[in-house]
């Protein structure tokens, strides 16, 4: 972490730790525009979710600051892309090995900052090191040029950079997400500047620094501290040269419609409401559990979290009850305690967001199985069942972006695949049966860019990620994310 400039602009607000504003809203925890000169800037804060300590506070870049980081963007991607392939994978290759060497800083300042549990922030550290590895090992292969035979002498197809990639990034997996979407853009020959999520600034800085270590070229990797519209006033101002969002459907559109309005490539992944779908000859135990585990990723709030629950009737009432005690066995607390299963939500306003779509269920007829609240401090939501689920409630058909498992029972496959397709998401799905070739087949009617046969689903830096319907355009990861950010030239070459 970039330690000077935190302690230089939190001692410039002159503010200490304190417990964060009790008013309602996004406000509280996020920004705040206030006037500084002629400058309108804005506070961003870093909120504990477990404590609700305010623990640090940064004023929003400037716009001149921004211009000048800009600017050195711009030096530094002339230098970069013409950089040979293999000499830029050496930082790339380095840069795993920063994340290892600060695994244990890093995983602390990720649950302090959004309340993870600490063993997964961990694992998400490594992860994101293990990212660094495959495309320091494969970026130069994904990068040859490919020879076509035609009736030239020569015809090749050669990926070339595209320039200034700006990463507008979410919170919830606050350093896999944007080593996702950075390291494959860096490994191409762009640059990338990070708009990171307004209550994660500390690990924005962190990441940035973790950049520096590994050695990249100043201007490679730089972090924005800005508001969204100044976001999208980079790409409005042709400053950047494509876009990479991970985030909501909201932030989508918006993000979508000023990129497609400067004609700039752009990936959106957003989110999902995933179904996880359990036919009656499954293995139902294992399903259950396995249900249980996935909902629960990251205390709720995965894009890929298993979201719905379509049971066959013959399996529902075994796997509700496997899957609720599996919820049992997973500890709620302190998410620096290495033994905590399940952490507080990241702010104040997800909790509220999801009592809201756990009491439309309730008010619409849900009968539901709740766990209990195990402290009074931090914002903590209990994992909460809601049974015999039913197509009008909030919690099917919006993205539940936290531990509540609605389940439905369907009579057949085709009700199955027709509730798993009735929604606007398009993300991830799983399917469980002991007959795989059924469930394959079942796969191909299922509209996702994403299917866990007997499993669930898991992002691997091998395999392509992203979805169809709302939940996004374009893939990341493997080689097909690393080609999203580049100039696909074709040349012919006659004597
Ligand atoms: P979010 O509110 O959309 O924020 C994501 C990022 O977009 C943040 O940096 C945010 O900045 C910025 N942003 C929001 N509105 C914007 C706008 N109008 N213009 C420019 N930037 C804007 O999402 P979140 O709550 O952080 O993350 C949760 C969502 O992300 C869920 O829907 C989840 O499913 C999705 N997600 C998808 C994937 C995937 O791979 N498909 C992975 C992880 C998460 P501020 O914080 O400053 O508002």
């Amino acid at each position: 972490m970039k330690k000077k400039a935190a302690k230089k602009q939190a001692s410039k607000n002159k503010r200490t730790t304190k417990k964060a504003s009790p008013k309602k809203g996004v406000k509280t925890m996020k920004t705040k525009a206030i006037k500084s000169g002629k400058t309108e800037r804005s506070v961003i804060r870093s909120v504990n979710p477990y404590t609700e300590q305010v623990m640090n506070e940064f004023m929003t870049m400037s716009p001149a600051e921004v211009r000048a980081i800009m600017a050195r963007s711009r030096e530094a991607f002339a230098g970069w892309r013409d950089t040979p392939v293999i000499e830029r994978l050496s930082p790339v290759k380095k840069l795993g090995e920063v994340l290892r060497q600060e695994k244990r800083n890093y995983a602390e300042l990720i649950t302090r900052e959004m309340g993870k549990p600490v063993k997964d922030a961990m694992a998400e550290v490594e992860k994101s090191a293990t990212l660094c590895d495959y495309y320091a090992a494969n970026a130069e292969r994904f990068l040859a040029p490919e020879m076509v035979a035609t009736e030239a002498q020569k015809s090749y197809v050669a990926f070339e950079p595209l320039g200034i990639v700006l990463a507008v990034e979410p919170w919830n997996f606050p350093f896999w997400q944007v080593f996702r979407a950075a390291v494959p853009s860096v490994s191409a020959g762009n640059v990338v500047v990070l708009k990171h999520a307004s209550n994660v600034p500390m690990t924005a800085l962190a990441i940035e620094d973790a950049f520096k270590k590994a050695g990249f070229p100043d201007g490679v990797f730089k972090t924005l501290l800005i508001e969204p519209a100044a976001a999208m006033k980079l790409i409005d101002d042709d400053l950047v040269d494509a876009v990479a969002l991970t985030g909501s459907n909201r932030a989508g559109e918006a993000i979508g419609a000023h990129a497609g309005g400067k004609i700039k490539k752009l990936v959106l992944e957003l989110g999902g409401s995933d179904p996880f779908i359990v036919l009656d000859d499954a293995d139902v135990e294992k399903a259950g559990r396995t249900a249980a585990n996935s909902r629960m990723v990251n205390s709720g709030q995965s894009c890929i979290a298993a979201k719905r629950f379509i049971v066959m009737e013959s399996a529902a009432e075994e796997f509700t009850k496997h899957f609720i005690a599996r919820l049992r066995e997973m500890k709620i607390g302190d998410p620096l305690d290495e033994t905590t299963d399940i952490g507080p939500v990241a702010r104040k306003d997800i909790r509220d967001g999801l009592k809201a779509q756990l009491r439309d269920a309730k008010l619409k007829g849900a009968k539901t199985v709740e766990l209990p609240q195990p402290l009074s401090k931090g914002w903590f939501f209990a994992p909460a069942v809601v049974l015999k689920a039913t197509p009008n409630m909030k919690v099917l058909t919006d993205e539940v972006f936290g531990p509540i498992a609605p389940i439905v029972v369907v009579k057949n496959e085709d009700e199955a695949i027709a509730a798993a397709n009735n929604t606007e998401y398009g993300l991830g799905a799983a399917i469980w049966s002991k007959d795989t070739a059924r469930a394959e087949r079942l796969a191909k009617r299922i509209e996702s860019g994403f299917v866990a046969i007997n499993d669930m689903v898991r992002s691997d830096p091998r395999l392509p990620f992203g979805g169809v319907k709302k939940s996004g355009v374009g893939r990341e990861l493997s080689h097909f994310g690393l080609r999203e950010f580049v100039n696909i030239k074709t040349v012919v070459v006659k004597e």
